[in-house]
């Protein structure tokens, strides 16, 4: 069932019953109030009709003929009877006295206001005390027949009028659902024709503020923020595919060089050596790329177990110093912490390997004293580390972007690099929960800083 077709339903079903209920009460009101004034007139022809029979001692056929003929007020199949203390017919105006039983004629002659109703005969008591203070009863009944087709004709009108005007509802809820949801289905039909092709798109928002316009205003937002990744994700490919392809075509070249003649064998192992280093270079990218894929997919902190950070940076210079040993690294602590726990994370041992060599290995790489200096404190919650180096710095320019995939800045060109190196450092550090900043100058030196909560 569609939610036009729910929201009439509802909206019938609503309307529908408020209706019922308004002609119900409407319906019931009317009938009560028809029935106390019919038995509120019956009450006063029963005490004329006493009065009279006590005054002329009795009442003659005749005279009760007289009496109905000119008398307005008589009702349709009236009888009256007046009975003594001993429940005996003093009275009736009837041909048959009407047979109620002595339960009924007690309750009256204690002084209660006794009514009742037997098919569609009103029946009424009512106690007079006569001169000669004989205590009578007087029963009368008739039907109201005015009154009842007045309720009949009510219940006919109520019951047409509720019918047509349930029609009229769901007629109105049926065009005013399709009105409220036009926008939902604008929003549908502009949605489908959006797709990886024209993502650019952007569905329009309605002149009105509301809900629909502000499911319209946030899924533009999705379709920006999927624009952005999609574009980031073709620049990524494309930068990848170039960084990949400046090392194959160097190895072309040399091979293709050194196929041109015949060379020395000191000259084939040059071009050997050579290609190995561009080999090596691809395979840095790579490995560097494929860590970088591996990251972004969901990655389990399940495995992470309790590491010392002081001894995986220690073990971490001498890895970079084992590789390039013109580079020195200087490890110090600000405070030593009193409880060794102090300087305990949960992580990925390999993981933050990875990240520290990175952040070591660029405060060398982009210093003329290939010097980094690291600083280690534990604070409240977290481990700090800061990596400073005296070396080019960042240019406001590059800062905003240095920890974006393959981005490189222009001042370090001259300097071996993917720029792949920050972007998997800062996934590293995030997947530990943790947070990194930087803050350079030209000329003056860059300040790299981690925090790692315990
Ligand atoms: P790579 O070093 O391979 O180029 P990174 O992702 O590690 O890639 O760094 C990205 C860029 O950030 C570098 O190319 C460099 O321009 C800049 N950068 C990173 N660390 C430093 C640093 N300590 N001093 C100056 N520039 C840096």
């Amino acid at each position: 069932m569609n939610i036009r077709v729910r929201l009439t339903l509802l909206f019938a079903l609503l309307v529908a019953s408020i209706m019922l209920v308004f002609s119900f009460s409407v319906y019931y009101l009317y009938n009560q109030y028809r029935e106390q004034e019919f038995r509120k007139r019956l009450r006063d022809k029963a005490l004329t009709t006493v009065r009279l029979f006590e005054d002329v001692g009795g009442i003659t056929e005749e005279l009760l003929h007289d009496i109905s003929r000119n008398d307005l007020t008589t009702m349709y199949k009236e009888e009256i009877t007046v009975y003594d203390a001993h429940n005996q017919v003093v009275y009736d105006s009837g041909e048959e006295p009407y047979h109620i039983n002595a339960n009924f004629l007690n309750q009256v002659r204690q002084g209660k206001d006794v009514s009742l109703r037997e098919g569609d005969k009103e029946i009424v008591g009512v106690r007079y005390i006569d001169q000669k203070k004989q205590v009578l009863v007087v029963v009368a009944y008739a039907i109201d027949k005015y009154g009842i087709s007045i309720l009949e004709r009510l219940r006919t009108i109520l019951i047409t009028g509720w019918a047509v005007s349930l029609l009229m509802v769901v007629l109105a809820g049926w065009l005013f659902s399709s009105d409220a949801l036009r926008p939902v289905s604008d929003i549908i039909e502009q949605v489908k024709n959006i797709s990886a092709r024209n993502i650019h798109e952007r569905l329009k928002i309605g002149r009105q503020n509301d809900e629909l316009a502000q499911l319209a205003a946030t899924f533009n937002d999705l379709l920006s923020r999927l624009e952005d990744a999609f574009s980031s994700q073709k620049s990524f490919v494309s930068h990848a595919s170039h960084e990949l392809r400046t090392p194959l075509a160097i190895m072309m070249g040399q091979l293709e060089v050194s196929l041109f003649q015949k060379r020395t064998i000191d000259e084939y192992q040059e071009t050997i050596k050579e290609t190995i280093e561009e080999v090596k270079k691809m395979r840095d990218l790579v490995n560097g790329l494929l860590e970088l894929a591996r990251l972004n997919d969901e990655v389990s902190q399940n495995h992470f177990s309790e590491l010392r950070v002081d001894d995986l940076l220690w073990q971490t210079r001498d890895i970079l110093i084992h590789h390039c040993p013109d580079y020195d690294v200087q490890i110090k602590f600000e405070e030593f912490p009193e409880e060794e726990a102090l300087l305990q994370i949960k992580g990925d041992s390999a993981l933050l390997q990875t990240a520290f060599l990175n952040l070591m290995e660029n405060g060398c790489k982009y210093s003329p004293d290939h010097h980094v200096s690291l600083t280690l404190r534990a604070q409240e919650d977290h481990i700090r580390i800061s990596f400073s180096d005296r070396g080019v710095g960042i240019s406001d320019t590059d800062l905003p972007h240095i920890f974006e995939p393959f981005y490189r800045a222009n001042s370090t060109q001259y300097v071996k690099g993917y720029g792949v190196g920050l972007a998997l450092t800062r996934r590293i550090i995030e997947l530990h929960n943790g947070r990194i900043w930087v803050f350079s100058q030209m000329g003056l030196g860059s300040q790299f800083v981690v925090t790692i909560p315990f």
